[in-house]
């Protein structure tokens, strides 16, 4: 059990990061936050300008402050998330070090953690929440000629807006989320192919009137573990009003199956054709950014061992913010703080992810027709 007046250090200055320290106040702990950012708002500053949230205002919220007093049914934007998030650190009686960033956790002799930050501050912690993200860690599939390409190759983590790229050829690949807002807003400016192994599938933002969102809150789906979710879900779906479906089956919006190999100025097509491209944008994804915590032996070719967030390596350490880290929503606005409660009880209850292995598997909830 921690009781020593030292710190937790909670890694990572977003919502994931706010969350726990909200959370760990309220479990009596010192939480003190190392973000590496200018600000406590996570990456919402660098994702691309006409971001809005995929959920309404009531259900984009972290623990114990309502997301502001507009209108709860409206999408939110990017630029209201990093104001909500500047409002909610302001106030939480939390220390927040930003421009702090962590360059690696070791194990203390005797117990607890050295925190080393990349100005060559030492940190003595008696535990440490990861909650750095993963936009800082964009993935992208290596495929053959990548390297013999001469056109431009970027990840959608780098993508703000549509104006540079006017007039281009433009391949997006991916089918997610992501990949189809950013090509349906490339549309009208350049040539874009979404090139994408499977047909797009989709999910209705609204039913019955409702957002989605209402849905996923009345059922409870929201809490769903990926195991039950993915007997139900079987692919990754895009959020959609209507627009984008129709974008693509009137062709207003292009896919194709995707490229097999890269050429010196383009693209190898599944049906053998070659085609010339200015831009390959590739909206692949991410994985969790956690290099400094490599020299503890916490990882697993990167990922962390964990369960439900509980590291499963070493006491006193655990995550927050990872995708389906306990369930749909965990890496959201709307359910970080509900896992943040869980890990922070661990660590206040010093349980390690080995002993929850041992634990019950979660209870089944009843499953939405
Ligand atoms: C394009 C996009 C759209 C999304 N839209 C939605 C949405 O509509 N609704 C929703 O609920 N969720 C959405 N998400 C998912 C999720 O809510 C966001 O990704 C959110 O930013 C995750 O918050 P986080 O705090 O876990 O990570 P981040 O926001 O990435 O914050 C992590 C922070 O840790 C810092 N950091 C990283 N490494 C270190 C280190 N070594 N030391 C110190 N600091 C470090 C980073 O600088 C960053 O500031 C979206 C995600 C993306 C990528």
């Amino acid at each position: 059990m921690i009781t020593s007046s030292e710190p937790v250090v909670i890694v990572g200055g977003g919502q994931s990061g706010l969350a726990a320290a909200h959370a760990g106040l309220s479990a009596g702990l010192r939480p003190v936050v190392l973000g590496a950012g200018v600000e406590p708002v996570g990456s919402w500053v660098g994702y691309y300008d006409s971001l809005t949230l995929f959920s309404p205002a009531r259900y984009s919220s972290l623990p114990g402050m309502a997301f502001d007093e507009g209108d709860p049914d409206r999408y939110p934007t990017r630029d209201d998330v990093v104001a909500y998030l500047r409002r909610y650190a302001a106030s939480i009686d939390v220390e927040i070090r930003t421009g702090t960033r962590v360059a690696a956790v070791h194990p203390r002799p005797g117990g607890g953690y050295l925190v080393h930050t990349d100005s060559g501050d030492e940190i003595g912690a008696t535990g440490v929440v990861a909650a750095s993200g993963s936009f800082g860690n964009p993935y992208l599939p290596v495929l053959p000629g990548h390297d013999t390409y001469a056109g431009e190759v970027r990840h959608v983590a780098h993508y703000r807006r549509p104006e540079p790229y006017t007039g281009k050829r433009v391949l997006v690949v991916g089918a997610g989320n992501s990949a189809v807002q950013v090509a349906y807003e490339l549309a009208p400016h350049a040539r874009v192919t979404l090139a994408t192994r499977a047909p797009i599938q989709f999910m209705p933002q609204r039913i019955r009137g409702r957002d989605l969102h209402h849905w996923l809150h009345v059922t409870r789906a929201d809490l769903l573990p990926r195991s039950v979710l993915t007997r139900l879900i079987r692919h990754a779906a895009v959020l959609d009003t209507g627009v984008y479906r129709d974008a693509i089956a009137s062709g207003v919006l292009a896919r194709q199956e995707m490229f097999t190999a890269f050429t010196a100025d383009g693209v190898i097509w599944a049906d053998g054709t070659h085609e010339a491209v200015d831009t390959v944008l590739f909206a692949t994804g991410y994985r969790p950014n956690l290099d400094y915590l490599a020299p503890l032996g916490a990882l697993d070719d990167g990922m962390p061992r964990h369960v439900s967030g509980v590291s499963t390596t070493h006491r006193g350490l655990v995550y927050l913010g990872l995708e389906f880290q306990r369930s749909f929503s965990s890496n959201t606005l709307r359910g970080v703080g509900r896992d943040a409660a869980h890990v922070v009880a661990a660590l206040a209850g010093g349980v390690s992810g080995r002993s929850l292995r041992r634990l019950p598997p979660m209870r089944r909830l009843p499953i939405p027709r």
